[in-house]
């Protein structure tokens, strides 16, 4: 019997541009697990700050990477829906990590070569778990580049600020998303065969729904 490899639904985009709540409602739909590496770069970044690892030194950051004690868990974080969350001794700091000042050390801290690779790999062993929806900068053109399913994200500057102040969190996201898109190792970009959506002027509920009719266009008959 042939073995059924799992889905990755890679969604990349620049801040702000909708990642986390549309991977939420699409993996919610589908039934896959949600993956938020963002999450897994700002907790390495809030480590390090904890730990006072100079941020600026990239020696000492992948030092910390190769240090630190860490372990998934996938969990139901709603009804049906089910997330893999990582933990740093044996702690998933959620809220800790929304800050801006965490938001400004995590472009610091993921522009640095090792912890890119030490990420890559963490991120594909997580289709342990199943069939993913995974957002990020660089999954469908570093993690998952084998993937038939990309997305890439986008909305107008002003648009995507007004969305960070609504959550209570005013940072200079175009100077992040200079960082994230101008450094050496897995930039982000739109990647090859990718389907760009600007969701400017869409609800999260079309942007979904967009996302969604797109998947079940391409997903093999069941
Ligand atoms: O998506 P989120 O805003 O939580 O990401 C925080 C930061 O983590 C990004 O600005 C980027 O520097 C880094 N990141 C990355 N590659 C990913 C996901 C996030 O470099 N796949």
């Amino acid at each position: 019997m042939k073995t059924k490899y799992p889905i990755v639904i890679a969604i990349d985009g620049t801040s702000a541009s909708g990642k986390s709540t549309n991977a939420k409602l699409v993996a919610k739909a589908l039934g896959y697990v949600y993956v938020d590496t963002g999450a897994m770069y700002r907790t390495l970044a809030w480590y390090c700050l904890q730990k006072s690892v100079d941020i600026h030194d990239a020696k000492a950051v992948a030092a910390a990477c190769r240090k630190w004690k860490t372990s998934f868990e996938c969990v139901e974080v709603k009804s049906h829906l089910r997330a893999v969350h990582l933990l740093v001794d044996g702690y998933f700091p959620d809220n800790e990590i929304r800050t801006a000042e965490v938001s400004g050390a995590t472009s610091l801290i993921a522009a640095v070569p090792k912890v890119r690779d030490w990420m890559k790999k963490k991120q594909r062993e997580c289709i342990q778990f199943g069939d993913l929806v995974m957002e990020g900068r660089d999954i469908g053109t570093n993690v998952f580049p084998e993937t038939d399913y990309k997305f890439y994200l986008d909305a107008k500057l002003e648009e995507r600020t007004a969305r960070r102040a609504a959550d209570g969190v005013n940072e200079n996201l175009a100077a992040r998303d200079q960082r994230d898109s101008q450094r050496a190792s897995a930039p982000l970009m739109i990647a090859l065969g990718a389907k760009v959506i600007n969701n400017s002027h869409l609800t999260s509920e079309q942007t979904s729904g967009l996302l969604l009719k797109e998947i079940r266009a391409r997903l093999p008959a069941q």
